[in-house]
C-alpha cells in the first residue's frame, strides 16, 4: 500500500499548480511526521548553523552519520522523535523551530524535482506533483508557477548546493566498484559537512588549490569550493586506482 503518489504529468519551470500552505491549515504540521530527512551539505551547513552548533554535537543531538550503500560517501539524516514520529525540530503549536533554515525537502514538498537532459542534451529541471492523503493544500485556490514556487521557498541556494553535490554523487558512482580509501573519504567528509575542521587542516597545509583567503571567505563560499574540488580533483581515476 503506497501512502504517496506523483501525480502522472512532468511540469516544467512555467507550468502551475494548485497549493498553498499556512499555519491554520487543517493539516498543519502533519507532514513533519515519519519524516525521513536525509540532509545534503548544504543543507546541513544551514541547519546547523542556525542552531550555533558544532559538527559532532549536531550529528550526537539530532542526526546520525553513515556511509551510502552504493557511493560510499557520507550522509548525514535526521532522527525522528522514536515515541512521537515528529522530527526533532517541530514544535506542536508554533510549527518549525527551524523554518529560515529547513531543509530543501521540506521547502521543495509537495513537488519532487529531477535533472533531465533537452534536446541539446542540457541539464533541465522536470518536476512532479506529490499527492498525499494527509496533505490538503492541494485543495486550496491559490496557482502558482513552480518558478516562483521555488522562489518563495528560498529554494534556489539550496538547489545549486544540492545540484553540485549531486555532480558528486554521480561521479563517484562511475567508479563505485572501487572502495575509498579511508584518507579520501576522510577529506569528504571535512570538505562537505565538516568545513570548521577543514578549515584547521588548511592552516597546516594548503596544497596546490586553497590559499590562506579561504579561510577568510564564509562557509557557504568555501563549500562551492570544495564541492567543485571533490568532484573535479578528488574523485578522478587516478586518485581511485592508486
Ligand atoms: S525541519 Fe521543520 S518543516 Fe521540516 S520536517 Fe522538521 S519541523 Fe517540519
Ligand atoms: S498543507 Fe501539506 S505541506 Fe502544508 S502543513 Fe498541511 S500537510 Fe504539510
Amino acid at each position: 500500500m503506497y501512502n504517496f503518489v506523483f501525480d502522472p504529468q512532468n511540469l516544467s519551470l512555467e507550468d502551475e499548480f494548485a497549493f498553498n500552505c499556512y499555519k491554520g491549515i487543517s493539516c498543519f504540521n502533519r507532514c513533519c511526521y515519519d519524516v525521513k530527512l536525509v540532509l545534503p551539505p548544504y543543507d546541513f551547513l544551514r541547519l546547523r548553523m542556525a542552531l550555533n552548533l558544532e559538527v559532532k554535537d549536531f550529528i550526537q543531538k539530532y542526526g546520525e552519520l553513515y556511509l551510502g550503500e552504493v557511493t560510499q560517501l557520507p550522509v548525514i539524516s535526521i532522527n525522528i522523535n522514536p515515541h512521537t514520529f515528529a522530527c526533532p525540530f517541530l514544535k506542536e503549536e508554533e510549527g518549525c523551530l527551524v523554518y529560515k533554515d529547513r531543509p530543501s525537502s521540506c521547502r521543495l514538498y509537495p513537488l519532487a524535482r529531477f535533472i533531465t537532459k533537452n534536446e541539446e542534451g542540457k541539464n533541465q529541471e522536470v518536476f512532479k506533483i506529490i499527492r498525499e492523503t494527509h496533505c490538503k493544500g492541494h485543495y486550496e485556490k491559490r496557482v502558482i508557477k513552480i518558478k516562483d514556487y521555488l522562489e518563495e521557498q528560498g529554494l534556489r541556494p539550496y538547489l545549486y548546493y544540492n545540484d553540485l553535490w549531486g555532480e558528486v554523487i554521480l561521479k563517484r558512482q562511475k567508479f563505485s566498484n572501487t572502495p575509498l580509501t579511508g584518507e579520501i573519504l576522510d577529506l569528504i567528509f571535512l570538505m562537505a559537512y565538516d568545513l570548521p575542521t577543514f578549515k584547521e587542516k588548511l592552516k597546516e597545509d594548503y596544497g596546490e588549490d586553497f590559499f590562506s583567503k579561504d579561510l577568510e571567505t564564509s562557509e557557504e563560499e568555501l563549500l562551492e569550493k570544495s564541492l567543485i574540488y571533490i568532484r573535479d580533483k578528488l574523485l578522478t581515476e587516478e586518485n581511485l586506482f592508486l
